[in-house]
């Protein structure tokens, strides 16, 4: 037998003792909820995902659901998930699967890679997992389980190392029970050929994967050469009026860029003086100001250093406030869609209110 063929068998072996079949989206399965399941575990975990997933599908049953949904919406129930780019290609991503396929997700590799936000892997999951037809997947897993089972050299991210894995994982994919097979690989990669510490002498491949062999497995995939992240810092500035304390100032972000399209804390430089800034943009006079504990959150490029200033407000706004702007209460506070760093922020401040 060839190796690629005993490759696949020991993995569809060992997914039908050890595979995880009862992950939401593998019920009802559909192209809709196969795309939104791996467009969310997209640097994210299985854990974190399910609560996000049942969530969404509830409010969005169908792709038309998500399509007329408003922006506000769809953010608001993916806050907290992190990687909010994702979240505004599902949404235009749902509205283009509705304008040129009437609802109906295309069933090629190709035609799905054209749609935002799926690239080759997601398009190969759905089509092998919603249309149960041979295609080929390497998400982050399975790169990691191919890198270490053939000791495959070089960081991922490189072209030519991608290339490699790219057509290792095309020579091992089967044609036969090809949804199984794309599932039980994600499955080894997550919870048995681990990121750290794997177990391996739990594995079904063990016996002719190169990097257990030499006992390297800690060397592969190979990490990305670079320095520490840079660190830059802001301000959040957590407005109130002394007249009305249980009301706080949301600023709803630009469409693009840093949490795009969420409501967040109104920001500014620490080199610019908070005064001013409330002053010209928001038209208010400062009371009183109060420096906070600063918090850490990390980007995939930056660690962002967020210094929380509590700010009362004097007196009514000398000029009309923008429409970006909103007073949020306790009780209001869960229907704003919020990054979590700023989420746990203004929960904080309702909690100081008690
Ligand atoms: S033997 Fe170890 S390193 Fe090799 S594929 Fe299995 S878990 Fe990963």
């Amino acid at each position: 037998m060839k190796q690629s063929s005993i490759f696949a068998r020991q993995l569809l072996k060992w997914f039908d003792v050890h595979g995880r079949k009862n992950l939401p989206w593998q019920q009802d399965r559909s192209a809709y909820r196969v795309w939104l399941s791996e467009v969310m575990l997209q640097q994210t975990q299985v854990a974190t995902v399910i609560p996000y997933f049942e969530r969404f599908v509830k409010h969005f049953p169908t792709v038309w659901d998500l399509a007329s949904a408003t922006t506000d919406e769809v953010m608001r129930h993916w806050a907290g998930l992190g990687y909010y780019a994702r979240a505004r290609n599902l949404h235009a991503c749902a509205r283009q699967v509705c304008q040129q396929y009437v609802g109906e997700f295309p069933d090629s590799v190709e035609l799905l890679q054209q749609l935002p936000g799926i690239g080759r892997s997601t398009a190969g999951a759905i089509v092998a997992q919603a249309f149960h037809r041979r295609a080929v997947i390497l998400d982050g897993n399975v790169k990691r389980v191919l890198a270490r089972y053939r000791a495959i050299s070089g960081w991922p991210g490189k072209v030519a190392v991608q290339r490699s894995l790219w057509a290792l994982a095309d020579s091992f994919t089967p044609t036969e029970r090809v949804a199984d097979y794309t599932q039980a690989i994600m499955d080894l990669g997550a919870t048995v050929c681990r990121r750290s510490r794997p177990l391996c002498d739990q594995c079904p491949l063990r016996t002719d994967c190169y990097a257990a062999a030499r006992g390297v497995v800690e060397h592969f995939p190979e990490k990305k050469q670079r320095s520490s992240l840079p660190v830059r810092e802001t301000c959040v500035l957590m407005c109130y009026q002394a007249e009305k304390p249980q009301h706080i100032m949301l600023e709803k972000r630009p469409p693009t860029g840093i949490w795009g399209g969420l409501w967040s804390l109104p920001q500014c430089e620490p080199v610019q003086v908070p005064e001013d800034v409330i002053a010209s943009k928001y038209g208010y006079q400062v009371r009183a100001i109060e420096e906070a504990e600063p918090v850490m959150h990390s980007f995939t490029h930056f660690h962002m250093r967020i210094r929380p200033l509590r700010i009362q407000l004097s007196g009514a706004a000398s000029t009309v406030a923008e429409s970006s702007v909103s007073w949020c209460n306790a009780v209001k506070a869960n229907a704003y869609g919020m990054p979590s760093p700023i989420q746990a922020l203004v929960s904080q401040f309702f909690e100081t209110l008690d």
